[in-house]
Order: C-alpha cells, then structure tokens, then sequence
C-alpha cells in the first residue's frame, strides 16, 4: 500500500457505501441493523454473510471471510489492493493518478520496459504467423497438424520468430526499444567475440507467457523438425519473469477455476492448449517439473481443489510426488489423474476425445491412492523390507496433512493396505513427527493464540461500537491490561489513532491490517449482534475492572513465584525487595 495517497484512499473509502456496492453483487436483504445475504464465499442455504453500514463492515459467520468494501471487492474480483481501490474510484468518479508501483523508482521503470519489450515482441511474432508471411506457413501447418485452430492462436498469441539473426531486433529498434533494454529482456544474446546481438528466438515456434494480470512476461520457443538440438528454447529470468512463479494460460482460466472451484495442472503448452480449446477451460500449465510454493499460493486464491494430471514417464511421476508433498503443506485438497503408458494430455484429448478427457479428471485418484499405486511397483509390498520403503514413504507424506483426523484416517488405511499393526504406523509417525517438531516457537505461538480472554474481546467490541468512549477508556486503561493477543494490537493501534487522527472513526479501523486474520477478526466483532443491556456506562465499568482485576492476579501470581525463588536461593536482599512490592501491589487495589 502507501502507494496511492492516503487522502485519496479515505476519499474512495468514503464515497464507496458497502451496502451499495455489495448489492450490486448480491441480493441483501434487511435484517435489524445490518444486511444478510447467502456467502458468496463458501456454500450456504441459510445466509450467515452480513453486512454493517454503520461500520462498513461486511463478516460471514460461516467461513469467517470479512472486511470493508475493498476486502470485498479484492476477494470477489480476486484483484490486489491497489486494483480494487481503482475500480472503486471509477465507480465513485475519483482520479488515482497513476503511481510507480511495486518496488517504485527504478526498478520499477525497468520493469516497465520489460513489460513493454514483451508485449511489442509478441504482437511482431504473431503478426507474422497470423499474416503467414516470412516462412511462416511452416509454423501454421504445424499449428494444424497439431489440431490447434486460427482462434486459438489468437486467444494465447501464439507466433512465429522467423529464420535470420536481427529480424527482432531491426523491428524493436524501429519501436525505440534499445539493445541494452533488448538485453534485460532476454530477447537478444550478446554475440561471443566482439560487439553486437542476436535474435535469441529463430525459426521457431512462438508461446508468450503472460502473468495473472494478462501481461507478457517471457517466451517459449517450440522446433518445428524433430532433430533440432533442443526442442524447446525459453526466455531467461528478468526483472518481469521468475520461473516457478507463474502458470501457463492462468490469466485466461481463473474465472473459469474459481466457478468450477477446481483446477487441472498440466506440464506443457499443448497439454494445456488441446483440451482448453475444446471448452475445458479450468486448466492451467505448470511449465516445469514439479508445481512450486509460489505456483501453489496462486491457485489458492481461486480454489483450493487440485486435479494434477502430469505425463506418466518417470519424471512425470517423480515430479508429481514432489508436488503433492508442497500441495499438501499448503493445505490444498489433491487429487491425480493418472493417463496409460505415453500418453500426455495432448494426445489423449486427440485420440479420445474431450468427454473421455473429463470422465478421467472426474475420476481422479485421491493421493493416498496414487502414491500407493507407485511405491507399489517399486517396492514389493509382501517383503518386510518392502513394507518398511512404503510405510515410511507414505508417512512422511501423511505427516504433512494439517488436519489430524484426516492423518488418523489414512495411517488407518495404511495398515490394512499393508497388513502391518496401526499402532507400529502411529509410532513411526511419531518417530517423523519428532525429528520435525524442533519448532518451540509455533508451538508457543500456539498457547498464546490459545489464551482467547473473552472480556477484553467484549471491551473491544463495546469501543467498535462505542467510539465515544474511547477516550474515558484510554484514561484508564493502559496497553499492558491487555492479554489476549489478538486483541492487544488492535487496541494499540485504536489508542494510537484516537490520538492523532481527530476525526477517527472505528469504520475506517479495518485499512489500518493487512492480514486478514486481524481484518476478519474486526469484521467478526462489528458484526455481533448489540449487547443486549441498555447501560453501557455500566458495562464499560465492569470490563474494564476485570480487566485490571486480571492484571493484579496475574502480576500476584508471577511476584509469589518469584518470592518462592528468592527464598530457595537464600538471597534476602531480593526477597525484602519483592515483598514490598507485593504489599505495594495489593495495597493499590483495595
Ligand atoms: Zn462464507
């Protein structure tokens, strides 16, 4: 953030009515002070998605999901904060001059020529094979032969860079691109000996590469003749292009995901081609060998169902374990489509046919099953020594799922697979378990997430509510009162605000987080029914004397222990010390 002004940000916030937007997706309808609707989420019969205009708020008490107008629309459209506060000042008439994003300054106005080098190159190269002029025919009968229609080479700009050494570059000159900038492109290479540069993409068929926001980010270059020495030649990294980081065809197939909420990853360019042609449009490709933490978080934000269909050679299968594994960690749910002995994607959907082609994905394996399948034929499962590979391979997979009963469930399943006692799995698991869980910090983390204090949650929520009374309460308060964690730095950060904005209101508190876990805890709060006692005055009183009364037992409890300690240790100076200010403490609560 901090890239668009602040003041223009409280102007779009301001002329953006939550109810008003979200109405022009849903249909609200009125229920006491706030607006209900079914999620749009998640899947519900009975709506439990309100909407607060008082706060601005929107919270559904079915999935948790939550926040002001701009979480809304950044959730919904799946668009950055940056774009969703864009669409929100078109749509209240408010001018965002356009800004130098991302890492600002220079780096930025590289990116910029990159970007722009990219977009030139595969506007030349699809010209080219759209016109069917310098050599190009070659390119489209093989387009052809391949079964890639006219339209389709249109959709993903599919090119031809022609044979010779500068026609890129004389046409990137003609359009003020330098060869430096040609360069930092990777659309040229340095010649060996002495001065100059060459096309890097020749003779060849052309992929451009887009990212999620349609731009073109690289290039990968097909051969046309079997014997060329490699078949594929793609661009290296630059500012714009970080391999492992984008999907393949993904700027064309997130709507297409997000309904269907699941998506198919394929390897290659044609494997995803082929059956998104055909109408199978919830595909992406992973242009690599496994699927990476980055690739993984991008499909997250538009499903979190994987169907991995990779090619069934021994680097398919290898990378596919790997990626299972990460999918996995992520928290996504995976299943494997399997295809027979050298068959990929492309050639299946060719012979078959693209019903067969939807029957196989809706017919996925889950990934106990699939990686069984594997181990198995690698490892004879009748052998004690077989058992022990399988059990241990599939464990360490196992111990990687978040939820516990599903671990139970499949440790469960393993044994009967294998014939071997429950319990000999549960202690390996353990085994693997104690080898990983060196994390004192996450668990300690964890106790502390634990420590939920529902009275500081009702002074909170009484100040989301009450603003009027944040400052009677700052009086009297002080940030150490507070225990629970979650509630502590949103405290801090209304104290901190009520002293320096004069016109805070708690409306506008949600822009001040960026993590949605503190957002959807806010919206959570704001959403809560009123409490139900007419005196708040009251209720105010009373919270804030069990917060305080907490503190003093909690101060109590550590100063007893340590007096405990003072005394084993024999050191009387200490003790004399913490004893006065124990009776110091209880003194200034009578
Ligand atoms: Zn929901």
């Amino acid at each position: 953030m901090g890239l668009i002004p602040d003041e223009i940000i409280s102007q779009v916030l301001d002329r953006s009515d939550i109810v008003e937007i979200i109405s022009e997706y849903l249909s609200l309808k009125k229920a006491g002070r706030n607006f209900k609707a079914c999620c749009p989420f998640h899947n519900e019969k009975t709506p439990s998605f309100v909407v607060n205009r008082d706060k601005q708020i929107f919270h559904c008490f079915g999935c948790g999901a939550g926040g002001n107008v701009v979480s809304f629309v950044m959730q919904h459209d799946h668009v950055d904060f940056p774009m969703a506060l864009r669409q929100l000042a078109q749509r209240a008439g408010i001018f965002i001059p356009e800004t130098n994003s991302e890492l600002g300054g220079k780096t930025k106005s590289l990116k910029e020529v990159v970007f722009k080098s990219n977009e030139l190159t595969s506007e030349f190269f699809h010209d080219i094979l759209v016109r069917g002029d310098k050599g190009s025919d070659k390119a489209k009968e093989y387009l052809q032969a391949r079964g890639i229609r006219l339209e389709t080479a249109q959709k993903l700009k599919l090119g031809f860079a022609p044979d010779g050494w500068d026609n890129l570059i004389s046409f990137l000159r003609s359009k003020d691109i330098n060869l430096s900038n040609m360069e930092k492109s990777g659309l040229v290479v340095a010649k060996e000996r002495g001065q100059g540069f060459y096309d890097r993409f020749r003779g060849r068929i052309i992929f451009p590469i887009f990212d999620i926001r349609s731009r073109c980010i690289g290039f990968g270059a097909r051969a046309m003749e079997k014997d060329t020495t490699a078949k594929y030649i793609n661009s290296p990294e630059t500012p714009v292009y970080v391999k492992g980081e984008h999907l393949y065809g993904f700027h064309l197939s997130k709507s297409a995901v997000a309904k269907e909420d699941y998506v198919v990853v394929v390897e290659g360019y044609m494997d995803f081609l082929t059956p998104f042609q055909e109408g199978f449009e919830n595909i992406v490709a992973s242009l690599g060998t496994a699927l990476t933490t980055e690739q993984i978080r991008l499909i997250r934000r538009y499903t979190e169902n994987v169907v991995m269909l990779f090619d069934a050679d021994n680097a398919g299968e290898l990378a596919m374990l790997r990626s299972l594994d990460l999918l996995i960690e992520e928290g996504m749910n995976v299943k494997v489509v399997s295809l027979e002995e050298g068959k990929d994607p492309d050639s299946f959907v060719h012979e078959a046919g693209i019903e067969k082609f939807k029957e196989q994905v809706l017919s996925a394996q889950t990934l106990f099953d699939y990686k069984m399948d594997v181990l198995s034929r690698r490892y004879d499962a009748k052998t004690v020594e077989g058992k022990a590979r399988i059990s241990a391979e599939m464990l360490a997979t196992i111990q990687k799922f978040r939820n516990e009963v599903i671990k139970q469930e499949y440790v469960k399943k393993l044994a009967r697979r294998l014939s071997v006692s429950e319990g000999a799995l549960f202690v390996e698991l353990g085994k693997i378990k104690g080898v990983l869980s060196g994390e004192p910090e996450v668990a300690k983390k964890k106790i502390q997430k634990a420590s939920i204090r529902i009275v500081e949650r009702n002074l909170l929520r009484l100040l989301l509510e009450e603003e009027h009374m944040i400052p009677s309460v700052l009086e009297e308060v002080d940030i150490e009162d507070f225990q629970d964690d979650q509630v502590r730095p949103i405290i801090e950060h209304i104290f901190d605000l009520s002293k320096t904005q004069k016109d805070f209101n708690t409306a506008s508190l949600v822009h001040f987080f960026n993590d949605q876990e503190t957002i959807q805890f806010i919206s959570g709060l704001m959403a809560s029914s009123d409490f139900e006692s007419a005196d708040k005055e009251i209720l105010k009183k009373d919270f804030i004397n069990r917060i305080k009364g907490d503190r003093v037992k909690i101060q109590r409890k550590d100063l007893c222990f340590q007096i405990q300690q003072a005394e084993t240790d024999g050191d009387h100076e200490r003790l004399e010390d913490l004893k006065q200010k124990f009776n110091q403490l209880i003194r200034g609560n009578q």
